[in-house]
């Protein structure tokens, strides 16, 4: 028997996605301002060229101006560097992503921290870690995916999580860990467990919300999960499906959707949950940098 609700984050992402083509086109009229991103990619991973393809068709469909620097996968750091510094200097770009993971001979942190901080709408350099740290969620850029994820959770239980206990599965720079800020700012009690946590089903089974972001398919089960929950369930894994007979490919997450559903309240889907809303809140932060550098309130 199904009763949670399938929070539906391609329609969200959609919706959202619309509001930030209008406030676009409004900042083109009023202030001649075009949002822009710039995206690089390093090498030829293919789930990676899936990504910034699907960046770049969103940031067009919204009216950005959209640039791919599509860079050999043997490219030097002294020219990764220099490119960035370009995209930092131009005042045309208002937004500059590294798609990662990038090639062993180079240095992630050297790469995402050369970026101004300014310009870092993926949330990843140290002054916009620190400011969501902090509680500064006002003028810091947040991770999209744990951006994305929040705005699920307040639509499902409002902007005010007082007395709720919220549990992070993961605690990974990009998702765990800002996602457990943007929770304890929002009042929750909050529980970061990861792959050293001592019994975690026991562990999950006192949260309202559970946001998982660890890379197991299907690992959180129905009899970890107290009745009614909110379930956001980050995780993306490519695994074998046998449906009607037939074997295939498919996505998963890392919440067993419809074990799960039996007794949670709420429950994102993979795909159709978490992976939209991640790419519209890019657009969103591209949209706030660009509104920013033009001198008006983000
Ligand atoms: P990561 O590998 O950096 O971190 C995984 C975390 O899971 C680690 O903190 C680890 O301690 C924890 N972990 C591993 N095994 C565990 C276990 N058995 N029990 C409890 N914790 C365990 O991964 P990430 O970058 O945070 O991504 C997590 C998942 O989310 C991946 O599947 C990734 O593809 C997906 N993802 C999706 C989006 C999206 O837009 N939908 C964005 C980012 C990541």
């Amino acid at each position: 028997m199904t009763v949670a609700k399938r929070i539906d984050g391609k329609a969200k992402a959609a919706e959202l996605a619309e509001s930030i083509s209008r406030e676009t086109a409004a900042l083109l009229k009023e202030h001649g301002v075009t949002p822009g991103l710039a995206v690089v990619i390093i090498g030829e991973d293919p789930a990676s060229q899936v990504y910034v393809r699907n960046k770049k068709r969103t940031a067009e469909s919204c009216g950005f101006h959209s640039v791919q620097h599509t860079l050999p996968e043997n490219v030097s750091q002294p020219d990764v560097l220099q490119l960035i510094n370009e995209l930092n200097n131009d005042d045309a770009i208002h937004g500059i992503l590294v798609q990662l993971p990038l090639p062993d001979h180079l240095n992630e942190q050297a790469i995402t921290q050369a970026i101004a901080p300014s310009k870092d709408v993926d949330g990843f350099h140290f002054v916009n870690i620190g400011k969501l740290t902090a509680g500064h969620t006002s003028d810091a850029f947040v991770p999209c995916t744990p951006a994305g994820c929040m705005l699920m959770i307040e639509d499902e239980l409002g902007s005010d999580l007082s007395g709720k206990n919220a549990v992070v599965i993961g605690r990974s720079n990009i998702v765990g860990k800002p996602m457990a800020s943007l929770l304890l700012q929002a009042n929750a009690t909050v529980t970061v467990t990861h792959s050293r946590t001592r019994n975690l089903p026991q562990v999950v089974a006192g949260a309202d919300i559970i946001v998982a972001a660890v890379g197991r398919a299907d690992m959180v089960k129905a009899d970890w999960v107290k009745p009614g929950a909110v379930i956001i369930d980050v995780g993306i894994n490519r695994v074998e499906k046998t449906i009607d007979g037939e074997t295939r490919m498919v996505l998963t997450g890392d919440v067993d959707f419809d074990d799960v559903s039996t007794v949670a309240g709420a429950v994102t889907p993979v795909p159709g949950g978490v992976g939209p809303m991640t790419i519209t809140m890019l657009m969103a932060n591209t949209l706030r940098s660009a509104r920013l550098a033009a001198g008006l309130v983000a």
